[in-house]
């Protein structure tokens, strides 16, 4: 359901799609999709057919604008237009690749070009696939989700995941319920350790050698404070806390 100020304002319908297919179930959440399209025509209609099948899209018109969305929410995929003013297409791929959290992203390039060096061009860049303008919305939709598919195959072995909390190993992120929250480097070592083996009880000394390592001259009672630190960070929302102490053994994470 679209309101007449989503309209207005592609910006703020940054909606949950609501419709999901047993694909996109498999997510923990929608995917979102990040639209970088000038032609407000144009991506008023990719929003509305990728939000129908499922997706959670944001439109931004140019390239500071969408440099500003990944910053501030690292998207699934993003869809980018060639053709764009000041910063273009390619200039918006070099920069994301540089970025870490952007690096492996899904980026499918639209285009307007049909000349093939314009392509290669794009692909030595970075971009993943293209689509060409004019497209067919099924089409771009089924490369979205092949996109997607890929992705999610070779994200798996770096994203943990224990309830509604997901780790990002490599872009080096938690987020939970889709919140990203920032945690510090021993607290995120800390969550990675115990999310690598949910439901198992690692005893201070694991945790000590796994996260500060194994010369480190740490106290035991300091994974204590880390956790404690760690607890809070994750349970700000008031959420169940999934870190479980085991009084003289250790502390193990799990959703139950
Ligand atoms: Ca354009």
């Amino acid at each position: 359901m679209r309101s007449a100020s989503d309209e207005q304002n592609p910006q703020r319908a940054n909606t949950p799609g609501g419709r999901s297919t047993s694909e996109r179930q498999r997510w923990a959440r929608e995917p979102l999709v990040l639209i970088i399209e000038d032609e407000a025509a144009i991506a008023e209609l990719i929003r509305y057919n990728l939000q129908k099948s499922g997706y959670r899209c944001q439109v931004v018109h140019d390239g500071e604008e969408a440099l500003l969305a990944v910053e501030e929410q690292t998207p699934d995929l993003i869809l980018l237009d060639w053709m764009l003013p000041e910063l273009s297409g390619i200039e918006i791929c070099r920069r994301l690749r540089a970025r870490v959290e952007t690096r492996n992203l899904p980026i499918i390039m639209v285009t307007a070009r049909g000349e093939e060096q314009d392509l290669l061009r794009g692909l030595r860049e970075g971009a993943d696939d293209y689509v060409r303008k004019p497209f067919s919305l099924n089409e771009l939709i089924a490369r979205v989700d092949a996109a997607l598919r890929r992705t999610r195959i070779s994200h798996q072995a770096h994203l943990l995941e224990v309830g509604d909390l997901l780790l990002d190993t490599e872009a080096v992120t938690v987020s939970r319920a889709g919140q990203r929250l920032h945690l510090a480097p021993t607290e995120f070592r800390l969550l990675q350790a115990l999310m690598q083996s949910p439901g198992r009880v690692l005893s201070r000394d694991t945790l000590l050698s796994q996260v500060w390592g194994l010369d480190s001259d740490v106290e035991a009672r300091t994974v204590d404070v880390h956790v404690r630190r760690l607890r809070q960070a994750l349970n700000a929302g008031g959420q169940p806390d999934y870190v479980r102490t085991v009084r003289g053994v250790g502390y193990s994470v799990d959703a139950d």
